[in-house]
Protein backbone atom coordinates (compact mmCIF):
# COMPACT_ATOMS: atom_id res chain seq x y z
CA UNK A 1 0.00 0.00 0.00
CA UNK A 2 1.50 3.50 -1.47
CA UNK A 3 1.54 6.61 1.42
CA UNK A 4 -0.55 8.57 -0.92
CA UNK A 5 -3.04 6.14 -0.91
CA UNK A 6 -3.46 5.82 3.05
CA UNK A 7 -3.06 9.52 3.47
CA UNK A 8 -5.73 10.21 0.87
CA UNK A 9 -7.91 7.76 2.79
CA UNK A 10 -7.59 9.38 5.84
CA UNK A 11 -8.71 12.55 4.65
CA UNK A 12 -10.97 12.29 1.97
CA UNK A 13 -14.69 12.50 2.02
CA UNK A 14 -14.71 9.51 -0.49
CA UNK A 15 -18.21 8.79 -2.19
CA UNK A 16 -16.02 6.95 -4.74
CA UNK A 17 -15.72 2.80 -5.78
CA UNK A 18 -11.88 2.95 -5.74
CA UNK A 19 -9.49 1.05 -7.34
CA UNK A 20 -6.14 0.37 -5.45
CA UNK A 21 -3.78 2.24 -7.70
CA UNK A 22 -2.01 5.79 -7.31
CA UNK A 23 -1.29 7.31 -10.38
CA UNK A 24 1.29 10.35 -10.51
CA UNK A 25 2.55 10.60 -14.31
CA UNK A 26 0.61 10.98 -17.44
CA UNK A 27 1.82 11.62 -21.28
CA UNK A 28 -0.70 11.08 -24.08
CA UNK A 29 -2.20 7.68 -23.65
CA UNK A 30 -0.20 6.57 -20.76
CA UNK A 31 -0.09 6.62 -17.57
CA UNK A 32 2.13 5.75 -14.91
CA UNK A 33 1.93 4.84 -11.46
CA UNK A 34 3.43 5.81 -7.77
CA UNK A 35 5.72 2.93 -7.93
CA UNK A 36 6.82 3.22 -11.43
CA UNK A 37 4.39 1.10 -13.28
CA UNK A 38 3.00 1.88 -17.00
CA UNK A 39 -0.58 1.36 -17.99
CA UNK A 40 -2.75 2.29 -21.42
CA UNK A 41 -5.10 4.46 -20.26
CA UNK A 42 -8.54 3.77 -22.05
CA UNK A 43 -10.02 5.33 -19.35
CA UNK A 44 -8.77 8.99 -20.64
CA UNK A 45 -10.00 10.64 -17.06
CA UNK A 46 -13.47 9.38 -18.08
CA UNK A 47 -13.26 10.62 -21.60
CA UNK A 48 -11.69 13.80 -20.85
CA UNK A 49 -7.88 13.75 -22.11
CA UNK A 50 -8.50 13.96 -26.04
CA UNK A 51 -6.24 15.44 -26.45
CA UNK A 52 -3.64 13.06 -24.33
CA UNK A 53 -2.38 13.98 -20.94
CA UNK A 54 0.10 16.32 -20.51
CA UNK A 55 -0.60 17.86 -23.68
CA UNK A 56 2.22 20.38 -24.00
CA UNK A 57 0.31 22.93 -25.88
CA UNK A 58 -1.75 23.33 -23.09
CA UNK A 59 0.03 23.12 -20.14
CA UNK A 60 2.30 26.02 -21.94
CA UNK A 61 -1.02 27.91 -22.55
CA UNK A 62 -1.55 27.63 -19.17
CA UNK A 63 1.48 28.55 -17.70
CA UNK A 64 2.01 31.24 -19.64
CA UNK A 65 -1.97 32.75 -18.91
CA UNK A 66 -0.86 32.00 -14.96
CA UNK A 67 1.47 34.43 -15.13
CA UNK A 68 -0.45 36.90 -16.03
CA UNK A 69 -4.40 36.67 -14.94
CA UNK A 70 -5.53 33.91 -13.11
CA UNK A 71 -9.39 35.12 -12.25
CA UNK A 72 -11.50 37.76 -13.69
CA UNK A 73 -14.69 38.32 -12.74
CA UNK A 74 -17.66 37.63 -15.37
CA UNK A 75 -18.91 41.39 -14.66
CA UNK A 76 -15.89 42.59 -16.92
CA UNK A 77 -14.86 41.47 -20.82
CA UNK A 78 -11.15 39.79 -20.90
CA UNK A 79 -9.26 38.72 -23.61
CA UNK A 80 -8.64 35.30 -23.27
CA UNK A 81 -12.46 34.43 -22.63
CA UNK A 82 -13.05 36.17 -26.33
CA UNK A 83 -10.65 34.33 -27.74
CA UNK A 84 -11.93 31.17 -25.98
CA UNK A 85 -15.38 31.98 -27.07
CA UNK A 86 -14.54 32.72 -30.51
CA UNK A 87 -12.96 29.27 -30.93
CA UNK A 88 -15.80 27.20 -28.93
CA UNK A 89 -18.38 29.06 -31.41
CA UNK A 90 -16.07 28.51 -34.30
CA UNK A 91 -16.26 24.48 -34.18
CA UNK A 92 -19.84 24.16 -32.74
CA UNK A 93 -23.30 23.60 -35.45
CA UNK A 94 -23.58 26.86 -37.32
CA UNK A 95 -27.13 27.63 -35.26
CA UNK A 96 -25.34 27.90 -32.01
CA UNK A 97 -24.01 31.27 -31.67
CA UNK A 98 -23.46 32.25 -27.73
CA UNK A 99 -22.07 30.50 -25.20
CA UNK A 100 -22.16 30.39 -21.50
CA UNK A 101 -19.46 29.06 -19.76
CA UNK A 102 -19.12 26.53 -16.70
CA UNK A 103 -16.99 24.42 -14.72
CA UNK A 104 -18.13 21.29 -15.46
CA UNK A 105 -20.48 19.01 -16.66
CA UNK A 106 -23.48 19.08 -14.38
CA UNK A 107 -23.20 22.56 -14.33
CA UNK A 108 -24.00 22.71 -17.74
CA UNK A 109 -26.73 20.59 -18.33
CA UNK A 110 -27.87 22.71 -14.82
CA UNK A 111 -27.98 26.16 -16.95
CA UNK A 112 -29.00 24.46 -19.45
CA UNK A 113 -32.54 23.34 -17.57
CA UNK A 114 -33.01 26.87 -16.23
CA UNK A 115 -32.54 28.82 -19.48
CA UNK A 116 -35.03 25.95 -21.44
CA UNK A 117 -37.68 26.42 -18.28
CA UNK A 118 -37.23 30.99 -18.38
CA UNK A 119 -37.33 30.62 -22.60
CA UNK A 120 -40.54 28.82 -23.14
CA UNK A 121 -42.30 29.31 -20.21
CA UNK A 122 -42.81 25.37 -20.19
CA UNK A 123 -41.80 23.16 -16.86
CA UNK A 124 -41.28 19.40 -18.01
CA UNK A 125 -38.61 18.06 -19.82
CA UNK A 126 -38.57 14.25 -21.51
CA UNK A 127 -34.71 12.62 -21.35
CA UNK A 128 -33.85 9.31 -22.19
CA UNK A 129 -33.91 5.54 -20.20
CA UNK A 130 -30.12 4.71 -19.31
CA UNK A 131 -29.52 8.78 -19.79
CA UNK A 132 -26.33 10.31 -17.49
CA UNK A 133 -26.60 14.12 -17.41
CA UNK A 134 -24.77 14.72 -14.23
CA UNK A 135 -25.14 14.98 -10.33
CA UNK A 136 -26.24 17.81 -9.16
CA UNK A 137 -30.12 18.13 -8.41
CA UNK A 138 -31.21 19.52 -12.02
CA UNK A 139 -28.87 17.20 -14.19
CA UNK A 140 -29.80 14.38 -11.62
CA UNK A 141 -33.23 14.72 -12.34
CA UNK A 142 -32.87 14.09 -15.45
CA UNK A 143 -30.28 11.40 -15.61
CA UNK A 144 -32.10 7.70 -15.82
CA UNK A 145 -30.66 5.66 -13.19
CA UNK A 146 -32.41 5.01 -9.98
CA UNK A 147 -29.16 3.90 -7.82
CA UNK A 148 -27.81 7.64 -8.55
CA UNK A 149 -31.18 8.66 -7.05
CA UNK A 150 -32.72 7.15 -4.19
CA UNK A 151 -32.30 8.86 -0.62
CA UNK A 152 -31.95 12.27 -2.73
CA UNK A 153 -35.40 13.09 -2.86
CA UNK A 154 -37.22 15.26 -3.59
CA UNK A 155 -35.61 15.72 -6.67
CA UNK A 156 -36.64 18.30 -9.79
CA UNK A 157 -40.06 17.66 -10.67
CA UNK A 158 -41.44 17.57 -14.53
CA UNK A 159 -39.42 14.88 -15.68
CA UNK A 160 -40.48 11.75 -17.69
CA UNK A 161 -37.62 9.02 -19.04
CA UNK A 162 -38.92 7.30 -22.56
CA UNK A 163 -36.61 4.58 -24.08
CA UNK A 164 -33.57 5.43 -25.92
CA UNK A 165 -34.55 5.50 -30.40
CA UNK A 166 -37.47 4.66 -29.81
CA UNK A 167 -39.99 7.71 -31.68
CA UNK A 168 -43.12 7.11 -30.66
CA UNK A 169 -42.24 6.42 -26.70
CA UNK A 170 -41.17 9.54 -26.94
CA UNK A 171 -43.96 11.58 -28.99
CA UNK A 172 -46.43 9.99 -26.83
CA UNK A 173 -44.70 11.24 -23.50
CA UNK A 174 -44.58 15.49 -24.56
CA UNK A 175 -46.98 17.42 -23.73
CA UNK A 176 -48.15 21.03 -23.72
CA UNK A 177 -46.26 21.71 -21.00
CA UNK A 178 -43.13 19.96 -22.28
CA UNK A 179 -40.58 22.62 -22.29
CA UNK A 180 -37.26 20.45 -23.72
CA UNK A 181 -36.39 17.32 -24.83
CA UNK A 182 -32.57 16.23 -23.72
CA UNK A 183 -30.63 13.38 -25.44
CA UNK A 184 -27.44 12.28 -25.82
CA UNK A 185 -26.21 11.62 -29.29
CA UNK A 186 -24.47 8.47 -28.14
CA UNK A 187 -25.63 7.46 -24.54
CA UNK A 188 -22.04 6.67 -22.50
CA UNK A 189 -23.01 6.00 -19.27
CA UNK A 190 -25.51 4.05 -20.19
CA UNK A 191 -23.59 1.51 -22.56
CA UNK A 192 -22.32 3.02 -25.67
CA UNK A 193 -25.56 3.16 -27.14
CA UNK A 194 -25.68 4.98 -30.92
CA UNK A 195 -28.41 7.64 -31.49
CA UNK A 196 -30.07 6.50 -35.17
CA UNK A 197 -29.72 9.29 -37.45
CA UNK A 198 -33.46 9.07 -38.24
CA UNK A 199 -34.26 8.93 -34.69
CA UNK A 200 -32.73 12.60 -34.44
CA UNK A 201 -34.62 13.88 -37.24
CA UNK A 202 -38.02 13.08 -36.17
CA UNK A 203 -37.18 14.07 -32.66
CA UNK A 204 -36.46 17.88 -34.24
CA UNK A 205 -39.06 17.70 -36.40
CA UNK A 206 -41.37 17.38 -33.29
CA UNK A 207 -39.58 19.82 -31.22
CA UNK A 208 -40.21 22.15 -34.10
CA UNK A 209 -43.63 21.58 -34.76
CA UNK A 210 -44.80 21.70 -30.75
CA UNK A 211 -42.91 24.72 -29.96
CA UNK A 212 -40.06 21.92 -28.06
CA UNK A 213 -36.53 22.92 -27.50
CA UNK A 214 -33.80 20.14 -28.24
CA UNK A 215 -30.79 19.67 -25.97
CA UNK A 216 -28.37 17.70 -27.20
CA UNK A 217 -25.63 16.59 -23.91
CA UNK A 218 -22.35 16.42 -25.92
CA UNK A 219 -20.03 16.31 -22.46
CA UNK A 220 -19.13 12.84 -23.23
CA UNK A 221 -19.53 12.91 -27.23
CA UNK A 222 -18.06 15.96 -27.86
CA UNK A 223 -14.52 17.70 -29.09
CA UNK A 224 -13.62 14.58 -31.57
CA UNK A 225 -14.34 11.49 -29.50
CA UNK A 226 -16.57 10.17 -32.07
CA UNK A 227 -14.82 11.08 -35.60
CA UNK A 228 -16.50 14.45 -35.56
CA UNK A 229 -15.82 17.30 -33.76
CA UNK A 230 -19.25 16.86 -32.43
CA UNK A 231 -21.45 14.00 -32.29
CA UNK A 232 -24.91 15.59 -33.75
CA UNK A 233 -22.67 16.28 -37.01
CA UNK A 234 -23.61 12.23 -37.23
CA UNK A 235 -27.07 13.24 -36.84
CA UNK A 236 -27.52 15.78 -39.35
CA UNK A 237 -29.20 17.67 -36.83
CA UNK A 238 -28.74 21.03 -34.90
CA UNK A 239 -30.20 21.31 -31.23
CA UNK A 240 -31.33 24.10 -29.98
CA UNK A 241 -28.55 24.04 -27.10
CA UNK A 242 -26.09 22.09 -26.71
CA UNK A 243 -24.02 20.90 -23.48
CA UNK A 244 -20.08 20.43 -23.31
CA UNK A 245 -17.49 19.69 -20.97
CA UNK A 246 -14.58 16.77 -20.35
CA UNK A 247 -12.38 17.34 -23.87
CA UNK A 248 -12.56 20.40 -24.44
CA UNK A 249 -9.88 21.62 -22.38
CA UNK A 250 -6.88 19.03 -21.92
CA UNK A 251 -8.45 17.95 -18.57
CA UNK A 252 -9.29 21.44 -17.46
CA UNK A 253 -12.54 21.60 -15.36
CA UNK A 254 -14.17 23.25 -18.32
CA UNK A 255 -18.09 23.37 -19.04
CA UNK A 256 -20.16 25.11 -22.04
CA UNK A 257 -23.49 25.51 -22.46
CA UNK A 258 -24.11 26.38 -26.36
CA UNK A 259 -27.63 28.50 -27.66
CA UNK A 260 -29.33 29.49 -30.95
CA UNK A 261 -30.69 32.37 -31.08
CA UNK A 262 -34.50 31.07 -29.41
CA UNK A 263 -32.67 30.99 -26.18
CA UNK A 264 -33.59 34.41 -23.89
CA UNK A 265 -32.04 35.22 -20.51
CA UNK A 266 -32.29 38.29 -18.75
CA UNK A 267 -29.55 39.59 -17.01
CA UNK A 268 -28.67 38.60 -13.75
CA UNK A 269 -31.07 35.33 -13.98
CA UNK A 270 -27.85 32.60 -14.00
CA UNK A 271 -23.72 33.29 -13.14
CA UNK A 272 -20.90 31.60 -11.99
CA UNK A 273 -17.35 32.54 -10.48
CA UNK A 274 -15.08 30.09 -11.90
CA UNK A 275 -16.55 29.56 -15.24
CA UNK A 276 -14.71 31.40 -17.86
CA UNK A 277 -11.95 32.42 -15.81
CA UNK A 278 -8.63 33.19 -18.01
CA UNK A 279 -6.74 30.21 -16.97
CA UNK A 280 -9.66 27.81 -18.25
CA UNK A 281 -10.17 29.63 -21.44
CA UNK A 282 -6.17 29.77 -22.17
CA UNK A 283 -6.30 25.39 -21.90
CA UNK A 284 -9.67 25.72 -24.12
CA UNK A 285 -8.13 27.67 -27.00
CA UNK A 286 -4.86 25.61 -27.14
CA UNK A 287 -6.75 22.47 -26.59
CA UNK A 288 -9.38 23.17 -29.95
CA UNK A 289 -6.14 24.56 -31.50
CA UNK A 290 -4.50 21.05 -31.16
CA UNK A 291 -7.75 19.73 -32.50
CA UNK A 292 -7.85 21.66 -35.49
CA UNK A 293 -4.07 21.47 -36.17
CA UNK A 294 -4.40 17.40 -35.92
CA UNK A 295 -7.48 17.24 -37.56
CA UNK A 296 -8.25 15.11 -34.09
CA UNK A 297 -12.02 14.17 -35.45
CA UNK A 298 -10.54 12.22 -38.61
CA UNK A 299 -7.58 10.83 -36.26
CA UNK A 300 -10.46 9.72 -33.58
CA UNK A 301 -12.77 8.22 -36.73
CA UNK A 302 -9.41 6.28 -38.40
CA UNK A 303 -8.35 4.73 -34.63
CA UNK A 304 -12.26 4.07 -33.82
CA UNK A 305 -12.15 2.02 -36.92
CA UNK A 306 -9.60 0.21 -37.01
CA UNK A 307 -10.30 -0.52 -33.35
CA UNK A 308 -13.41 -2.12 -33.52
CA UNK A 309 -12.98 -4.29 -36.84
CA UNK A 310 -9.92 -5.91 -35.35
CA UNK A 311 -11.46 -6.54 -31.90
CA UNK A 312 -14.68 -7.91 -34.23
CA UNK A 313 -12.75 -10.58 -35.43
CA UNK A 314 -12.30 -11.99 -32.44
CA UNK A 315 -14.82 -14.57 -31.46
CA UNK A 316 -14.56 -13.85 -27.87
CA UNK A 317 -16.25 -16.71 -24.86
CA UNK A 318 -17.31 -13.55 -22.96
CA UNK A 319 -18.22 -11.14 -25.45
CA UNK A 320 -21.66 -10.52 -26.85
CA UNK A 321 -20.80 -7.83 -29.27
CA UNK A 322 -18.80 -4.98 -29.85
CA UNK A 323 -19.74 -1.38 -30.71
CA UNK A 324 -18.80 2.57 -30.56
CA UNK A 325 -18.56 5.40 -32.69
CA UNK A 326 -14.90 6.98 -33.08
CA UNK A 327 -12.76 5.93 -30.32
CA UNK A 328 -15.92 5.82 -27.87
CA UNK A 329 -16.20 2.20 -27.97
CA UNK A 330 -18.36 -0.43 -25.65
CA UNK A 331 -17.60 -4.40 -25.25
CA UNK A 332 -20.70 -5.69 -23.95
CA UNK A 333 -20.01 -8.72 -22.22
CA UNK A 334 -22.43 -11.60 -21.08
CA UNK A 335 -20.97 -11.01 -17.35
CA UNK A 336 -20.14 -8.79 -14.88
CA UNK A 337 -17.62 -6.42 -16.28
CA UNK A 338 -15.90 -5.63 -13.00
CA UNK A 339 -13.80 -8.27 -12.06
CA UNK A 340 -12.88 -8.29 -16.34
CA UNK A 341 -11.78 -4.62 -15.61
CA UNK A 342 -9.73 -5.54 -12.72
CA UNK A 343 -8.56 -8.31 -14.51
CA UNK A 344 -7.72 -5.80 -17.70
CA UNK A 345 -5.93 -3.66 -15.16
CA UNK A 346 -3.64 -6.72 -13.77
CA UNK A 347 -2.62 -6.43 -17.37
CA UNK A 348 -1.71 -3.09 -17.87
CA UNK A 349 -4.70 -1.30 -18.86
CA UNK A 350 -7.41 0.86 -17.98
CA UNK A 351 -10.95 0.54 -18.63
CA UNK A 352 -13.98 1.73 -17.62
CA UNK A 353 -17.74 0.00 -17.12
CA UNK A 354 -20.41 1.64 -18.96
CA UNK A 355 -23.48 0.13 -17.00
CA UNK A 356 -22.99 -3.72 -15.54
CA UNK A 357 -22.50 -5.67 -18.26
CA UNK A 358 -20.24 -3.38 -20.67
CA UNK A 359 -16.39 -2.35 -21.39
CA UNK A 360 -15.91 1.20 -21.85
CA UNK A 361 -13.26 2.16 -23.83
CA UNK A 362 -12.54 5.57 -24.26
CA UNK A 363 -8.48 6.63 -24.46
CA UNK A 364 -6.54 9.92 -25.32
CA UNK A 365 -7.74 10.57 -29.49
CA UNK A 366 -3.56 10.45 -29.73
CA UNK A 367 -3.40 6.78 -28.54
CA UNK A 368 -0.74 5.08 -30.88
CA UNK A 369 -1.78 2.22 -33.33
CA UNK A 370 1.06 0.33 -31.46
CA UNK A 371 -1.21 1.33 -27.76
CA UNK A 372 -3.84 0.21 -29.61
CA UNK A 373 -2.99 -3.27 -30.72
CA UNK A 374 -1.63 -4.07 -27.01
CA UNK A 375 -4.98 -3.08 -25.67
CA UNK A 376 -6.51 -5.21 -28.05
CA UNK A 377 -4.06 -8.45 -27.28
CA UNK A 378 -4.94 -7.97 -23.32
CA UNK A 379 -8.56 -7.86 -24.28
CA UNK A 380 -8.13 -11.23 -25.93
CA UNK A 381 -6.61 -13.10 -22.82
CA UNK A 382 -9.23 -11.57 -20.46
CA UNK A 383 -12.27 -11.56 -22.52
CA UNK A 384 -11.73 -15.46 -24.11
N1 LIG B 1 -23.44 14.26 -19.27
C1 LIG B 1 -22.76 13.23 -19.77
C2 LIG B 1 -23.19 12.61 -21.06
C3 LIG B 1 -21.65 12.72 -19.08
O1 LIG B 1 -20.97 11.68 -19.58
C4 LIG B 1 -21.27 13.34 -17.85
C5 LIG B 1 -20.14 12.81 -17.07
O2 LIG B 1 -19.77 11.66 -17.15
C6 LIG B 1 -22.01 14.43 -17.39
C7 LIG B 1 -23.08 14.86 -18.12
C8 LIG B 1 -21.63 15.14 -16.12
O3 LIG B 1 -20.44 15.82 -16.28
P1 LIG B 1 -19.55 16.24 -15.00
O4 LIG B 1 -19.08 14.97 -14.38
O5 LIG B 1 -18.45 17.08 -15.57
O6 LIG B 1 -20.44 17.01 -14.09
Amino acid sequence: MSDYKELQQQYEFDTYPKRDLTIVKGKDAKVWSDTGQEYIDCVGGIAVANVGHANEDVANAIYEQAKKLVICPNIFYNDTRAKALEKIIEVSPKTLTKAFLTNSGTESMEAALKFARITTGKTDFVAAMKAFHGRSMGALSATYKQEYKEGFGPLVPGFTHVPYNKFEKLEAAVTENTAAIILEPVQGEGGINVGNPEYFKAVRKLCDERGILLILDEIQTGFCRTGKMFATEHLEIEPDMMTVAKGIAGGFPVGALLCNDKIKVPIGKHGTTFGGNPLACSAVVASINFMQKNELWEVARQKGKYFLEKISQFELSKVRAARGIGLMIGIECKEKVKPLIEQLMEEKVLTLPAGPTVIRIVPPLTISYEEIDFVIEKLIKVLN
